[in-house]
């Protein structure tokens, strides 16, 4: 697209602002013409004038068909300049919408609520028509600094909605439904229905459909995602009920979305249309510009009233947008004071001195917050004039120059270098511990605090990666792994890499079950994923996973899910195993197989191989047999059965009916073809030993008898594996 280039360098349009403003502002003549910067300001304010009227009188048909939420043709063009900016984009917002009237439909909803519902459903996404194209288009997820800068989408899309007059419900709907709404803690029975609704709807869309790191997920994934936040990010019950509508009536945009654009009623995009559309992409990109790079704005129209109170100056001044909008501009509303604490006198003021002079003004003030606070702050006052030179409204801009604003700037940046790992950008070590440490804080002080759990996981066979495609391409899948998860992930985790190819994730609000079947999605997801250039290189991982039991120190929960990660290992990789406190005192962690190889539940089998020659192998199966106490059942070339009971190393075994003895029936011979290339050149004697262990008798349960075995089988290598 032609005019997209004309977005990219948004400091090449404010420093046109700021030139045209301070042009202005040593000009001695009054201004008559609009400037670069006033004359986006001015349209947007026309957009503004262009929704007055519509609770009026008003019978068109275009007014009466949106039920007064918002004028037919306001939406239109914005739908249309989304359309020119990103397409993609316009049909994520249309399924959304289906989806979202559809499920609200099922629940009885009908009228006006829906129609809020579906408006919220399209125009939730509407602000990224200002992103910039490095951070919009780019084909790989979002690095967190870009993240930020994306997540300004949010406030551009409030400020224009708020400018259209769009009905309040509809901005709160859009507001609570936005992931970072509460900073992502919320108590979802605390919000809107409608925004609940909404924040399924999108994150459905989304997950179904491919995106550049993952593939599009089924319906059964998507429900397992969802429902793994329920309670948190997703309303839990509305997640059941949503499956039991896709159950009943099937997903229901395969058909409506078939002819493309049908919502622009097929005359999208005349040449009118499409300028009308580029300038209002223009209008969202410079608000982009004034929300990243100012503190506050608000926007008076000709009358002096208030037509837009965006998000920062709500923070700023603590004056809600809902109480301000409509109102009067007085210097009650905003109260300046001059560097002498004086307050200032209301022909002082800088709106004032701008409508005298015509001119823009640029002032150092104090003011006041609403809880009576003082704060330094820069004003840049903008009048906004037509083409024929007549003042139609004012634009005060806002930058807080308090130290306390500045320390926090830098504090950020030092932050940002102090918390995250330079390779992948995720969180690095001390990130996560202090961000365990309030957690923890947090469970022990509230009595039915929520748990959360802990996944750790390591690169399987990293090592070789390295040797085999040189270090570069390691680094490649630690970046990969890295985004892989944060992408995978969708209920406020924090991803840290621990070290070298060690990862962490830490679920809040999750129990082990779910925490178990987080990391065995993140696991399959990982093993299908191509995380490099080297399109033949399979990266797999090992996972541990633990719950926050209550006296957990930082130390205990790193150390359980550490140690259920070894299992893993130990147990041949690519695999996830859960541990409790008990388990993890007890030693009796329960490895589980990956899917595809499941096995009887009352048989163990593993696996290893030795540096050691025939000879010796008998000589040491002696051994192990004599101060094991074990039984030898039988004796052949290459194939031992031992029986393992109540023994030194393992008390208590077989001395009761819950602790029945073990057999382990055991192969050895030289390797298979696949273990040989992965044995190291030089190692001359090899053996590899299969091992199968079943239980003699009555064994009491799964969990028990796998842990025996276990144990079993790592004594049993430990013989053979020492020296
Ligand atoms: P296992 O399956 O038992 O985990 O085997 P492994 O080879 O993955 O484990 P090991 O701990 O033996 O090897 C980890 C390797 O990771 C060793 C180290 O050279 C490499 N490594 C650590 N940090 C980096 C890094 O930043 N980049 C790259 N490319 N390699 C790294
Ligand atoms: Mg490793
Ligand atoms: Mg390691």
């Amino acid at each position: 697209m032609a005019f997209a280039a004309q977005f990219t360098t948004i400091g090449h349009i404010m420093s046109t602002v700021e030139i045209a403003v301070a042009g202005l502002a040593n000009s001695s003549a009054p201004v008559q013409y609009p400037t670069a910067s006033s004359r986006l300001l001015l349209d947007l304010l026309r957009l503004s004038r262009s929704t007055d009227g519509r609770n009026s009188s008003e019978t068109s048909a275009d007014a009466l068909a949106l039920d007064g939420v918002i004028p037919k043709p306001v939406l239109r063009s914005l739908l249309a300049a989304l359309q020119l900016r990103d397409p993609n984009t316009v049909q994520h917002v249309r399924r959304t919408a289906l989806f979202a009237t559809g499920l609200a439909r099922f629940l009885g909803w009908e009228g006006i609520p829906l129609r809020k519902l579906e408006i919220a459903a399209l125009l939730h996404d509407i602000g990224k028509i200002g992103v910039p194209d490095h951070v919009l288009f780019k084909p790989g997820p979002l690095n967190p600094a870009e993240q930020e800068l994306f997540s300004l989408q949010h406030h551009v899309g409030m400020d224009v909605l708020q400018a259209c007059r769009v009905h309040q419900e509809v901005l709160d709907i859009i507001n609570q439904s936005n992931p970072n709404y509460d900073n992502g803690v919320r108590n979802n029975t605390e919000l809107n229905l409608s925004a609940r609704i909404l924040a399924i709807a999108d994150a459905y869309d989304s997950l179904s459909n491919k995106q550049v790191y993952r593939d599009a997920k089924t319906h059964e994934e998507i429900l397992a995602i969802l429902g793994g936040s329920a309670g948190t990010r997703f309303d839990g019950n509305l997640v059941n009920v949503m499956n039991r509508w896709v159950q009943a009536e099937g997903l229901p945009f395969t058909q409506q979305l078939a002819e493309p654009q049908s919502a622009m009623n097929g005359s999208f995009l005349h040449l009118a249309e499409e300028m009308q559309a580029s300038s209002m992409c223009h209008i969202f990109s410079y608000l982009y510009v004034l929300e990243s790079m100012y503190d506050g704005f608000y926007l008076l129209d000709a009358e002096l009233q208030f037509r837009i109170w965006n998000t920062g100056m709500e923070r700023l001044l603590g004056r809600s947008a809902v109480r301000m909008l409509g109102q009067r501009w007085s210097s009650k509303q905003v109260e300046f004071a001059d560097q002498n604490d004086q307050l200032m006198e209301d022909l002082k003021q800088p709106i004032q001195e701008v409508i005298k002079t015509g001119k823009p003004l640029t002032t150092q003030l104090k003011v006041k917050h609403l809880t009576g606070q003082w704060l330094n702050v820069e004003v840049m006052s903008v009048p906004l004039f037509d083409h024929n030179g007549s003042l139609q409204g004012i634009a005060e801009i806002f930058r807080d120059i308090s130290t306390d604003r500045r320390r926090r700037r830098e504090d950020k940046d030092l932050c940002q270098q102090a918390t995250r790992d330079s390779l992948t950008g995720v969180a690095n070590r001390g990130e996560l511990e202090r961000t365990l440490e309030s957690m923890l804080a947090e469970f022990s002080r509230k009595p039915n605090a929520e748990p959360f759990s802990l996944i750790f996981l390591d690169v399987d066979h990293f090592k070789r990666i390295n040797d085999t495609y040189l270090h570069l391409t390691g680094d490649e899948v630690l970046v990969g792994l890295a985004k892989l998860l944060q992408s995978e992930t969708y209920s406020g985790e924090l991803i840290c890499r621990y070290g070298g190819e060690e990862f962490v994730v830490l679920c809040p609000a999750t129990n082990l079950d779910q925490a178990y079947a987080k990391a065995e999605r993140l696991r399959l997801a990982l093993s299908e994923a191509l995380l490099s250039s080297v399109k033949e290189l399979k990266v797999t991982a090992s996972f541990g996973v633990t719950q926050v039991e209550s006296g957990d120190r930082i130390d205990d929960i790193l150390r359980r899910a550490d140690k259920a990660l070894f299992a893993s290992k130990d147990g041949g990789r690519n695999r996830t195993t859960p541990t409790t406190r008990n388990e993890f005192v007890n030693g009796s962690l329960d490895i589980s197989r990956p899917k595809e190889v499941a096995k009887p539940p009352y048989v163990f089998e593993g696996s290893f191989w030795a540096c050691i020659t025939d000879d010796m192998v008998v000589l040491k199966f002696g051994s192990f047999v004599k101060e094991q106490q074990a039984k030898l059942i039988d004796a052949k070339h290459g194939k031992v059965v031992i029986r393992l009971g109540n023994t030194l190393l393992l008390p208590f075994w077989g001395s009761s009916p819950k602790r029945q003895p073990v057999e382990l029936q055991i192969k050895f011979g030289p390797p298979p073809k696949h273990v040989q290339q992965t044995i190291k050149q030089g190692a001359s004697e090899r053996t590899y030993f299969e091992i199968t262990i079943t239980p003699r008798g009555w064994a009491h349960d799964v969990p028990t008898f796998q842990a025996r075995a276990r144990r079993a089988f790592l004594m049993l290598k430990s013989y053979f594996i020492a020296d």
